[in-house]
This record gives C-alpha cells, structure tokens and sequence, in this order.
C-alpha cells in the first residue's frame, strides 16, 4: 500500500514527488511518459535557478532528484480507479496498485484541428511536436498551424531547419508575444498565411498537402508540404476520473486552496486544474500543497481512527 500514487510525471508530478518523500511516504508516479509536457517544449529560460536549460536536461535532473530520495518511478498507463472506504486502487495497463492517497498531474494533450486527414497522416507527416519531429525535416517545407506561443515557438525552431514554413493562422493577430512574432516575421523562409484555416490534410502514403481557406475571401488553395506541425493550444483529457471528481466546462479538475478534488483523499496540481496561467513554476507550486495536503490527510485519518478504537474499546 502506497501513501501515495502521483500520476504524471511532468514538473507537477515530479515535485510533488519530493515534497512526499521528504515526508517520508511511500510514494509511487506512474506516468505514460516521462516528463510530461515538457518534451514538447524546447529551451526553458523562465524556471529558476537556470538561465536557460534544454527540456530533456531539466526532466533528467528532476528525475535523478526524485529516485534518490527513494520514490518509485513506472512507465505504465493508469486505465481505472476505483474508491473504497479506506483507499484507492488503481489499475494500469500492466498491473494494479493501492494507496491511501492520489495525486493527479496529469497535465494538458495537444488540441487536435479534427479536420479530415488529420488523423490518418498523425506520424505521417502530421505531428504535435517541433522540438521532436523538427529534424526530420532538413530542407523541406512544412507548415505550422496556430497563433499562439507554441505555434510561433516552432515556426521559430523549424526556420532553422526546414527550407520553408508557412505559418498558418485563423485570424490576421497573432496570441505569442510580440518580440517572437516580430523574429519569426522578419525569417527569410517564412510565410504567413494569417485569417486562413485548414480544411483538409491530402496525401497518398504520407502527408503531400493542406487545403487552405481565406476565412476574409473564401478563396480556396493548396499549399504542398511534407510536414504539418499543429499547435493549436492543449486541453484537459481527464476521462479517467469523470466520474470520482467534480471537473469545469472545459474538463478540467476543480480543486480547493489545499489542491484537494471534490473527493477526499484525491489531490490534483498543475495545468490539469482551472488555474489561469499554465506554467511550470505554478504547477510546481500546486504539487507542493498537494503533496503537503495529502499528508495532513493521512495524519489526520490516523488520528480520526485512533480516538475512533478508544470509542470501541
Ligand atoms: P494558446 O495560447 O491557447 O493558442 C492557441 C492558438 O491556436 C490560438 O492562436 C488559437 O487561435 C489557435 N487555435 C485554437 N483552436 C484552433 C483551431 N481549431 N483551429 C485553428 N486554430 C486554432 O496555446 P499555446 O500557444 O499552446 O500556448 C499555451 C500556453 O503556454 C500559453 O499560456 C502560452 O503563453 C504558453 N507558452 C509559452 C511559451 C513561452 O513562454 N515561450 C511557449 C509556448 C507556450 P485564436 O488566437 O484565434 O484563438
């Protein structure tokens, strides 16, 4: 029986990971990838203590940090929990695990455009990643869809990789801050197809192209690529508790000032919950209190349960 099971294991994961076994609770994460969000990112110049650190260097640290203080780490994809009176069993693709407490870090998955195509060409050309994927691009031409930080951000990373990138956007202002918009501008190899949407992925055996349309004028063209990077912001894929916790219009966990979900015991940190600004020092910040939370509750109920049998007794 765990103290606690973390599931996710990004930033949010991670920390909450320290904070309970420096408590000393026997503590597991089960993530289905490590790392989280962050192997989306790229260079992360806003966590402090590091002007600048690659995203795989920070999960490397964050992870060597949490095995030494003894916390368990699997790669296993959890598919149910279930609620008893004392605990919380937790099934996965693999195996089965108990625990008097969980921590959900669950994170934010990639918006899809769910155009047609978009599926089918998904590791065909069609990608959710520039920082992975971008180098198997080398001189070719590929878009970008979306006009936010994340689309900007990988506009800038595949102009120094690709030949071309046309960055496409359905409206004619741009989310990113100016700074990055304005770098990405004045790229020799870029292109801005703004107040235009994609309608369509084509291709035979991998992606060839993207159907676009003018939303201003209606005019329909079709723009050849071999990759199509689509960045369209993320959302909360929270399926597996819908039916423990209370959740927001956009799915997202509702938690009190302790991170506590509307069932006792369940504790949820980071960009999975309603906070406004998804960023990594936050959702370390969330872990923290869960972690802290989750503690207090299990001394809490031993307390309860020790007045409890001098009842009985
Ligand atoms: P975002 O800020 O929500 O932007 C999403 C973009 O995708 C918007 O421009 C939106 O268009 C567009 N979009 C949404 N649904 C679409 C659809 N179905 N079809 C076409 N376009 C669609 O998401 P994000 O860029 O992933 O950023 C998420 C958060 O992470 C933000 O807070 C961001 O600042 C932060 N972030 C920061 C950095 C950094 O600090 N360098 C880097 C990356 C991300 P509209 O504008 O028309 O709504």
């Amino acid at each position: 029986m765990y103290d606690t099971i973390i599931i996710g294991s990004g930033p949010a994961g991670m920390t909450a990971g320290i904070y309970a076994a420096r408590r000393e609770m026997k503590t597991l994460i089960l993530g289905k990838e490590l790392g989280g969000q962050l192997i989306w990112a790229s260079e992360i110049e806003n966590y402090p203590g590091f002007k600048s650190i690659s995203n795989f260097e920070l999960i490397s640290k964050m992870q060597e940090q949490v095995k030494n203080l003894g916390v368990e780490i699997k790669t296993e994809e959890v598919k149910k929990i279930e609620k008893t009176d004392d605990k919380f069993i937790l099934h996965t693709n693999k195996s089965q695990f108990e625990a008097k407490t969980v921590i959900l870090a669950l994170g934010l998955v990639p918006r899809r455009l769910a155009i047609p195509g978009e599926r089918e060409f998904t590791g065909k050309g069609v990608s959710y990643c520039a920082t992975c994927d971008g180098p198997f691009y080398k001189n070719k031409t590929v878009a970008v869809a979306g006009g936010g930080n994340s689309a900007v951000d990988a506009t800038e990373i595949l102009s120094k990789i690709a030949a071309k990138v046309y960055l496409i956007h359905r409206r004619d202002e741009f989310r990113a801050f100016e700074a990055l918009v304005e770098e990405v501008k004045s790229k020799k190899n870029v292109e801005l197809v703004l107040s235009s949407e994609i309608k369509e992925v084509v291709g035979s055996n991998k992606l060839e192209k993207i159907k676009v349309v003018n939303k201003k004028t209606g005019q329909e063209k079709e723009i050849a690529v071999d990759g199509l990077f689509v960045e369209v912001g993320r959302i909360a894929s929270t399926d597996l508790v819908a039916d423990l916790v209370k959740r927001d219009e956009k799915n997202q966990i509702i938690v009190d000032e302790k991170c506590q979900t509307s069932l006792p015991g369940m504790f949820a940190a980071g960009d999975v919950t309603p906070v406004e600004f998804k960023q990594i020092t936050i959702a370390c910040g969330q872990a923290t209190i869960a972690a802290l939370a989750a503690y207090q509750y299990i001394q809490l109920n031993r307390e309860n349960s020790k007045i409890n049998n001098k009842i009985v007794k």
